[in-house]
């Protein structure tokens, strides 16, 4: 009896072990295809599963659309028809510099919308590190990732005639053909605006088995035994005898030069073997998810929570290359020069100065120096501050994030930029109009006659006037902390000038021509017109910087906490206003169900968490832990709206840790829910932040009492300081909320109105 106890003691004891031995590494928690069921209609995240490492220059993505068709990847498509370098943000930014690869057997086909290979989604494999799949046909292709180079994996069926066919991509494509160097290199260009017109993407691949056979195609032609062509479009095809011997290419580019790509080839591949790079890059996302731990979730958030955190640690690119010394350079978007040091690329600052940078401050602070000495780079190189940058000035979205990014980088320590030229660019910003409207501030001489823009003078006037506002607020806090106190004291009255366009009448964001006269009839449903993909329901709570004095504008506490709950009450029903027809982020409003609140996209985001601000932060906790619940899933239907370079997922992120960043800018994080148990985050310093909240549950929601490194804690926020520095945050949860707790003013995050001048 003993000994039959002891060996079950022993068994038990080796399952444990053999359970930690195999737990899932946080990277294969993670579902790249997350979002990926989307159409131009309807955004369950508009994402493509990005075979990549964090922050990498170039990601892989196989592609089921159309050259050129903005969604490559829709998981509902039946056929690949090829394998993509790939630097696409958004599907409404649309790709550069992309080629892509496409193994054949029997036949050539060119065309992308001909040469498709069905396939079924049982035979395909996606991970971060790795991608899997295996045709109908019988070709199997595998993707393995580094920062600026990949190696591809194909076996093909037996006795086949066997083809390698590289689509150069319209645009501008230069191929040649070196065959018994088994090598091809070339630039391709595609380019979707932004850059000068020396811009292009350098490629060298790299074959590991003898050709057989190989040619050219282009201008409708097939060339055989053709070496090299430049061309509008240009495709090379080789012709492969190998059996079902494994053929690996090894390829990178470059977006300085030819001799650089090689130079990225060498130095991220040299004679590693496929396996190797993917290993390598499987311990590089493990090095950056395992920075968060969660823990005592389900599967299922477990998984959610580690695709969110993939998507966040994806953009923005580096867009820099290394030189033989290892010292960054890159190619400038902005002026088409060589210069030193940092470029980052892709990324829509008016999504993801909200969350994904803050973030990146928090957690990942060498890689936000990076960024923000990129963006100052950005600024010397085409003088102006970037906005949507992909890879050179976008025309998309309004505002001055640039200004909130470098910001809250240097209120939380960051110093890789030079602080004058800072300030002297976000000056320059607030007070030109750009080439395009997305750089500069368009409106900005009616804004500061006025304060605000007008409308229907400009478009999109009360978004612009709300966004500049907080841009100066950003200005004030910089001048603040560098010491100009000049810039500081204009820039902080101008950080009022939300209030110029809250009409009283409404009790909404609302919008005023240049006589001063109010726009009627007004509908808080309506989209467009003076707002950016939103109604005054989403807009009228953009004043990240002053909620207190936003609140006292609309009659106080009660009435605004009243207010937000009403969002979540009201109809879900719009007017699609100057759109003119059915915006997907209109449609997904609709979908949710949840009022007019709509957290697929960004302006609304923070809403929530204004409840801190209002002494009722339990309400807070209800409607986090509902949008946690039922706004994300680690599907293909995964996301409520479109993903957006990371903001989407970064708010889960944050809010599944229990806080969140409303004002960038400020050193505060406004507390809501944890998701999970226990979060443990583990610094660059080494030092850790532990959220534990043991008795967390699904009816546990709501924070009875808190605990800072074991004292009693009645605030509604953590400071950059609490976190950074390490400690634990023991929260009791309840099933009932706690009306006590975090019911007074000092208990409240910032708010610009509650500290005199
Ligand atoms: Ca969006």
């Amino acid at each position: 009896m003993m000994m039959d106890h002891l060996k079950r003691y022993i068994f038990l004891a080796f399952l444990a072990a053999s359970f930690r031995l195999f737990a899932e590494s946080p990277v294969d928690k993670v579902n790249p295809l997350m979002g990926t069921e989307s159409t131009y209609a309807f955004s369950y995240g508009n994402t493509y599963p990005a075979v990549a490492v964090p922050w990498g220059m170039n990601f892989w993505s196989p592609q089921t659309g159309a050259n050129r068709d903005g969604w490559m990847y829709s998981y509902a498509q039946k056929f690949i028809c090829g394998f993509r370098q790939t630097h696409q943000p958004s599907p409404w930014i649309n790709d550069y510099g992309t080629f892509s690869i496409m193994p054949q057997i029997d036949s050539l086909v060119f065309q992308d919308k001909l040469r498709g290979a069905s396939f079924s989604h049982q035979n395909e494999t996606a991970k971060p590190y790795y991608y899997k799949v295996k045709f109908d046909n019988g070709i199997t292709t595998e993707i393995a990732p580094t920062e600026r180079a990949a190696s591809l994996r194909i076996i093909f069926p037996k006795k086949q005639e066997q083809y390698i066919l590289i689509d150069g991509y319209d645009g501008g494509s230069s191929l040649s053909i070196d065959p018994s160097g088994r090598r091809i290199t070339g630039y391709v260009k595609n380019n979707s605006g932004g850059v000068p017109s020396n811009f292009a993407n350098y490629i060298v691949l790299e074959f590991d088995k003898p050709i057989e056979d190989y040619g050219l195609f282009y201008g409708g032609k097939r060339y055989p035994k053709a070496l090299n062509s430049t061309h509008d479009h240009v495709y090379a095809y080789l012709k492969f005898n190998i059996g079902q011997k494994p053929l690996e290419i090894k390829t990178a580019s470059s977006f300085i030069s030819l001799e650089q790509a090689q130079l990225n080839l060498k130095r991220e591949i040299g004679i590693a073997s496929f396996d190797d790079v993917s290993s390598k890059a499987k311990q590089e996302w493990n090095k950056q998810l395992s920075r968060i731990e969660v823990d005592g979730g389900t599967l299922e958030q477990e998984a959610t929570f580690y695709s969110c955190l993939y998507r966040t640690l994806l953009f923005p690119r580096k867009f820099y290359e290394l030189n033989g010394k290892g010292k960054p350079l890159h190619y400038s978007p902005y002026d088409g020069k060589i210069h030193d040091g940092y470029m980052y690329t892709d990324n829509g600052f008016w999504d993801t100065f909200r969350a994904v940078h803050p973030l990146f401050t928090l957690v990942y602070p060498s890689v936000s120096a990076e960024v923000t000495a990129s963006i100052v780079n950005a600024y010397k190189e085409g003088g102006w501050l970037p906005e949507w940058s992909s890879p050179g000035y976008r025309d998309c979205m309004v505002g001055n994030n640039s200004i909130s990014i470098l910001t809250d980088a240097w209120v939380k320590g960051i110093r890789s930029f030079d602080a004058k030229t800072a300030l002297e660019a976000m000056i320059h910003q607030a007070n030109n109009q750009g080439p395009i409207n997305s750089v500069g501030r368009n409106g900005y001489e009616a804004y500061n006659r006025l304060g605000y823009v007008p409308y229907p003078e400009f478009s999109e006037a009360t978004a612009k006037t709300l966004e500049y506002a907080y841009a100066d607020w950003c200005i004030f806090r910089f001048a603040e902390a560098i010491g100009d106190k000049a810039i500081a004291k204009k820039y902080r009255k101008q950080a009022f000038n939300y209030k110029n366009l809250l009409n009283p009448s409404t009790g909404f964001m609302g919008s005023k021509n240049g006589e001063g006269k109010w726009r009627e009839p007004f509908d808080a449903t309506e989209w467009g017109g003076p707002f950016t993909e939103g109604s005054s329901w989403h807009y009228t709570w953009s004043v990240m910087h002053d909620p207190e004095g936003l609140s006292q504008l609309l009659g106080g506490h009660e009435h605004t906490a009243y207010m937000l709950d009403s969002m979540f009450r009201a109809p879900n029903t719009f007017k699609v206003g100057t759109y003119g027809f059915v915006i997907h982020e209109m449609a997904e409003m609709a979908a949710i169900n949840m009022g007019q609140y709509a957290h697929g996209n960004q302006p609304v985001q923070h809403a929530i968490y204004l409840f801190d601000y209002l002494g009722k932060p339990w309400r807070a906790q209800f409607h986090l832990r509902n949008v946690m619940d039922k706004l994300y899933h680690a599907n293909t239907k995964g996301y409520c709206g479109d993903e957006d370079n990371g903001q989407t997922s970064a708010w889960y992120v944050f809010s599944a840790l229990g806080f969140y960043p409303v004002c960038p800018g400020t050193t505060e994080y406004a507390l809501g829910s944890p998701l999970f148990k226990k979060a443990t985050i583990t610094f660059e310093t080494g030092k850790k932040f532990i959220i534990d909240a043991a008795n967390n549950s699904k009816e546990n929601i709501y924070i009875q009492d808190a605990f800072l490194n074991q004292k009693s804690y009645s605030k509604n926020y953590l400071t950059f300081d609490n976190i950074r520095k390490g400690g634990t945050l023991k929260l009791k949860m309840s099933q009932i909320p706690n009306a006590k707790r975090g019911i007074l003013s000092k208990n409240s995050p910032y708010s610009l109105t509650k500290f005199n001048e």
